[in-house]
């Protein structure tokens, strides 16, 4: 759709190619990059942000649901697409139609998986799932030996991948992840004692890539790094920010000391005030948390919130801003020369992570590609 309203999000498919490269140069030559892009690339559109990582070498596409995958496969995309969440009941037939890759952790997955391969005449690729101590998706020990078996018997099933994820990868010193990976390397070597010789093994998200516990493994499975989210607290990676959210000043008013600013009047005006109002709202994915407290760049120079965050409008308070103009953009998210007001700044203020800012960002605002 045409759209008729300034705000947007900038997609920096540069950024893109750039975060991957920073993720290729950390992984050893042999390893398989997995581009995980669920949730439509965590807000930034699956289509061109896969097609622009299919170009520059992704090796497999990781998604959350079948919807995700055919999404991906409609747009042309031919690599292995990984449903990291495994199939549901009744999807097992649109899996098999379109190649999908599948997450497997239950018998009955199996079961169903085997029944709708075998009636559509083709196999079923699945990656072997272990919960070595996430405590979510995965086979606990107790159930490996009779997946095991299933595989072994099921010519329609193939087991081309195992893997793992890990809890706490975002913290490297933790012992867990140390005990996960001795966990997955026993479950490894069971099912090649087992004779199955699975093609992907692959345990690392981003935090994990960047962190030296891939050993044993051939695939790493990053998301956020490949968006310039800072997987680990100290933000030091050399990772470009890929989205920016970007409006235009629609209307500003000059307000006399003691007035009071949008619902609630949370905001009052201790000197006299040039309000600007913006286009953009929680309906846009703009946090209502962030009422009183977001920043904004108007000029290249930083600006905050005034009052409580309305579903269409944010006020900004403009009144240190030379110049300011109705028209003149506004950042919300990335950077504005010199200045950026980072997704981990803008997540820290409403207690979340960047993930969530990224994919908070609604679909009513569209998404604008910079080749
Ligand atoms: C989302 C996800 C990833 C990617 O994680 P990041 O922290 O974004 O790199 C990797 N593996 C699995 C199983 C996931 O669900």
């Amino acid at each position: 759709m045409k759209a008729y309203r300034p705000t947007h999000v900038a997609i920096d498919l540069d950024a893109l190619r750039h975060n991957y490269h920073v993720l290729r140069e950390t992984m050893r030559p042999d390893w398989r990059m997995l581009a995980v892009v669920k949730a439509d690339a965590y807000g930034h559109g699956a289509v061109p942000v896969a097609r622009t990582l299919e170009e520059a070498g992704a090796d497999l596409f990781g998604v959350a649901i079948v919807e995700e995958g055919l999404e991906l496969r409609a747009a042309g995309i031919t690599r292995p697409i990984l449903m990291l969440g495994g199939p549901w009941p009744g999807q097992e037939p649109v899996v098999i139609e379109h190649d999908l890759h599948v997450a497997v952790f239950e018998i009955e997955q199996l079961q169903r998986l085997e029944h709708a391969a075998r009636q559509a005449g083709k196999s079923c690729f699945c990656h072997l799932k272990i919960d070595s101590g996430m405590g979510r998706l995965g086979v606990r020990d107790e159930q490996l030996d009779e997946v095991l078996r299933f595989f072994l018997a099921s010519e329609a099933l193939q087991l081309v991948g195992i893997m793992t994820h890990f809890a706490l990868a975002d913290c490297p010193d933790h012992p867990l992840t140390a005990q996960q990976q001795a966990h997955f390397k026993r479950a490894l070597a069971k099912v090649r004692d087992a004779g199955l010789i699975p093609e992907y093994i692959h345990s690392s998200n981003s935090a994990a890539t960047f962190s030296d516990v891939n050993g044993g493994c051939n695939l790493v499975r990053p998301g956020i790094a490949l968006y310039g989210g800072q997987p680990f607290e100290d933000r030091t990676l050399p990772l470009e920010p890929v989205m920016a959210l970007r409006t235009e000043i629609a209307h500003l008013k000059q307000l006399p000391t003691g007035s009071g600013v949008s619902y609630g009047h949370r905001f009052i005006a201790q000197r006299p005030t040039l309000i600007a109002a913006i286009p953009v709202g929680y309906a846009d994915g703009y946090n209502r948390l962030l009422s009183n407290c977001g920043t904004a760049l108007v000029r290249g120079q930083k600006v905050a919130v005034a009052g409580t965050v309305c579903m269409d409008w944010t006020l900004l308070d403009v009144t240190d801003v030379a110049n300011v103009q109705c028209g003149d953009r506004v950042t919300l998210l990335g950077c504005d020369g010199d200045e950026c007001v980072l997704a981990e700044q803008w997540a820290e203020k409403v207690g979340t992570i960047s993930y969530e800012v990224f994919c908070q960002i609604s679909k009513r605002v569209p998404r604008h590609y910079q080749p």
